[in-house]
């Protein structure tokens, strides 16, 4: 699969040209640039025999029919916007893969019906909702996003129709009622396969995660006049929680936290800080462990305020369930790791997908390929040409299965 796997990498390539600035891969929500990917993807879909259109949100679609046309589908793509400064392969090497198992679908005379979709919107930059895409096809896109405002002043309304599209149509966007599944392959996006000198794994579930921030009051005080004993500082009682929360967490297994941004007042080097806010970041695959471990990062905030005289408040700012995978098609997958002899490595995607936007519609799968040196969102990501490979080997397992699954 060498010349499969140089060819996908060529077609990521050839779409990070398509980019807003000089120099930089930067491709927004329906961007100018945008026009160029499609023509570089409607190119490769009609030399495959495909029927190409684009819907109403600005997802490229194009279908492949190995079986009669009432028959159902499996949905393949992932999305080809990126954050500002990119790297080539975040979403877009899930598309050219895609373009590759038609290939083979149809080398192969597979009995089944393949749609290829370039999602239109994940990362959430132009608009600040991630997702446009997806949502539309899932069904789920609430036609009050469409007055969403970037910061050019242009809604998304207004977007779709510069780009030559029709938001009254969004409705027939949804396309769940002909849909058997749907398969996303994607980077890894962190450094996990790398560490294990993995080159693929399975995705059981995407993350839930909760937000929110730990605000701690004291008394803000002298610091040269105020004994140690008297003190009631903020600052330190947040400290003391921080490592309390990373403590806990490793020893837990199974969740991540960050605690990334503190606020203070008055936020001077001579004074004992009078209130501190620490936000927390708390995700994991299993909803009723990252409840639990809430609650008990709160109870030890509690105990913390107790001692030091401080007064501790939990402000919850998010609370969003993990998606887990589809169980059958995710055994699939897994069997045909196992089947083209990669050890059947299962994982958690710490961020968020398509995927996680599909699964609540049709039963849908993800693999992950290794990010070298866990490295995206950035120009340096890049991927390895033996893993694309193992992707497209695994890949043409699991059409395999899916099709005579279906029968
Ligand atoms: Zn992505």
């Amino acid at each position: 699969m060498r010349k499969e796997a140089e060819r996908a990498i060529a077609l990521c390539r050839a779409i990070a040209t398509c980019s807003e600035e000089p120099g930089r891969i930067t491709r927004r929500y329906l961007a100018e640039p945008v026009h160029a990917v499609h023509a570089l993807l409607r190119a490769r879909m009609a030399a495959l025999g495909m029927s190409v259109r684009v819907d109403a949100v600005g997802n490229l679609r194009g279908v492949w029919m190995g079986r009669p046309a009432h028959a159902k589908r499996l949905l393949l793509g992932s999305h080809i916007d990126t954050v500002p400064d990119a790297g080539a392969f975040d979403g877009v090497l899930g598309v050219a893969l895609a373009l590759e198992f038609v290939e083979i679908a149809r080398k192969e005379k597979l009995a089944v019906n393949i749609e290829v979709v370039a999602f239109s919107e994940e990362e959430g930059v132009r608009f600040g909702v991630p997702f446009l895409g997806s949502r539309a096809i899932a069904g789920k896109f609430d036609v009050e996003l469409l007055a969403l405002r970037g910061t050019d002043g242009v809604s998304v309304e207004e977007a779709i129709r510069n780009f030559g599209l029709r938001p009254e149509e969004i409705a027939q966007a949804d396309s769940h009622p002909e849909l058997d599944g749907f398969f996303e392959v994607h980077i890894e996006q962190g450094p996990v396969l790398e560490s294990e000198d993995l080159s693929i794994a399975v995705v059981e579930s995407i993350v839930g995660q909760t937000r929110g921030e730990m605000r701690f009051a004291g008394t803000a005080n002298h610091a040269g006049t105020t004994p140690m004993r008297l003190r009631h500082d903020a600052m330190t009682a947040a400290a003391e929680w921080m490592l309390a929360v990373e403590k806990f967490v490793i020893e837990a297994k199974g969740l991540v936290a960050t605690t990334g941004k503190i606020e203070v007042e008055p936020n001077a080097g001579n004074v004992i800080a009078g209130r501190v806010g620490v936000t927390l970041d708390l995700r994991a695959a299993q909803d009723e462990s990252r409840v639990e471990a809430l609650k008990a990062l709160i109870g030890i905030g509690y105990e913390i305020g107790k001692r030091r005289g401080v007064s501790v408040e939990w402000h919850s700012k998010l609370d969003q369930s993990a998606v887990p995978m589809d169980e059958r098609l995710t055994a699939l997958l897994g069997a045909s790791l196992e089947a083209c002899g990669y050890p059947d490595r299962v994982m958690t995607s710490g961020a968020g997908h398509d995927a996680m936007v599909l699964a609540a519609r049709t039963p849908t799968a993800m693999l992950f390929l290794r990010s070298p040196g866990g490295v995206s969102h950035h120009p340096g990501e890049n991927v390895r040409v033996e893993d694309v490979e193992a992707a497209l080997h695994v890949g043409k397992d699991f059409l395999r299965r899916f099709s005579s699954a279906i029968r």
